[in-house]
């Protein structure tokens, strides 16, 4: 059999500034010190430049991105919005919400006699909003839902009714996202009368 030669690509040798590791790590403190110090003189003076706040007294400000557990809008008349369709249970990657559809008493709407969202199993992805066409499940800003047992992770209906201007904010940013028309809120709609 005829041989060949192989000629190997090397990796370029190591430059001086590559070597330099302890100089980088030096370089590092002297960068996490800087802010260290900044912010403790910050705090001496009154000055919030810190980013650690005292959980659970003080509680952060979040962006309507966050993704928290989801929940049940809650009309102005205390309904439900849920017309228990049941896509977001059909749209959940691990099966934990459970709903029983009955009709109302005119038998024109459905609304789920039960809904119940096992937050054991959750995992916050926003599927079951995505899929919902009514906006009747949206992801809230509840994170601490933590529980020692199986059966405080299990949410019924009542418990995952929040009213829906609360979850204003997230509304309008999933209009957004899901390219959706934006709905103007009751003081909007009011200053726009006014102004006529
Ligand atoms: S966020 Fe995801 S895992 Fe949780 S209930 Fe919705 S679809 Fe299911
Ligand atoms: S997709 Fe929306 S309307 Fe349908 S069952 Fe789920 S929450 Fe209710």
């Amino acid at each position: 059999m005829a041989s060949r030669v192989v000629t190997v690509e090397r990796p370029p040798r190591l430059r001086a500034v590559d070597t330099m590791g302890p100089l980088l790590i030096v370089r590092g403190l002297l960068v996490t010190a800087r802010h260290f110090f900044r912010n403790l003189f910050a705090f001496m003076r009154g000055r919030r430049t810190i980013a650690t706040i005292l959980y659970p007294e003080e509680k952060m400000a979040w962006s309507p991105a966050m993704r928290g557990m989801p929940v049940l809008v809650q009309m102005e008349n205390g309904k439900e919005r849920c017309v228990a369709c049941g896509l977001c249970e059909w749209a959940c990657p691990v099966d934990c919400i459970t709903i029983y559809p009955a009709e109302t008493a005119d038998e024109i709407e459905r609304y789920p006699e039960i809904f119940d969202i096992d937050m054991s199993r959750c995992m916050f992805c926003g599927f079951c909003e995505e899929a919902c066409p009514e906006e009747a499940i949206v992801m809230s800003q509840r994170v601490a839902i933590a529980t020692t047992e199986w059966r405080g992770s299990l949410w019924h209906k009542r418990d995952l009714l929040v009213p829906v201007h609360e979850l204003d904010p997230r509304l309008r940013y999933i209009r957004r996202g899901y390219d959706r028309p934006d709905v103007p809120t009751p003081a909007q709609t009011a200053e726009r009368l006014e102004k006529r």
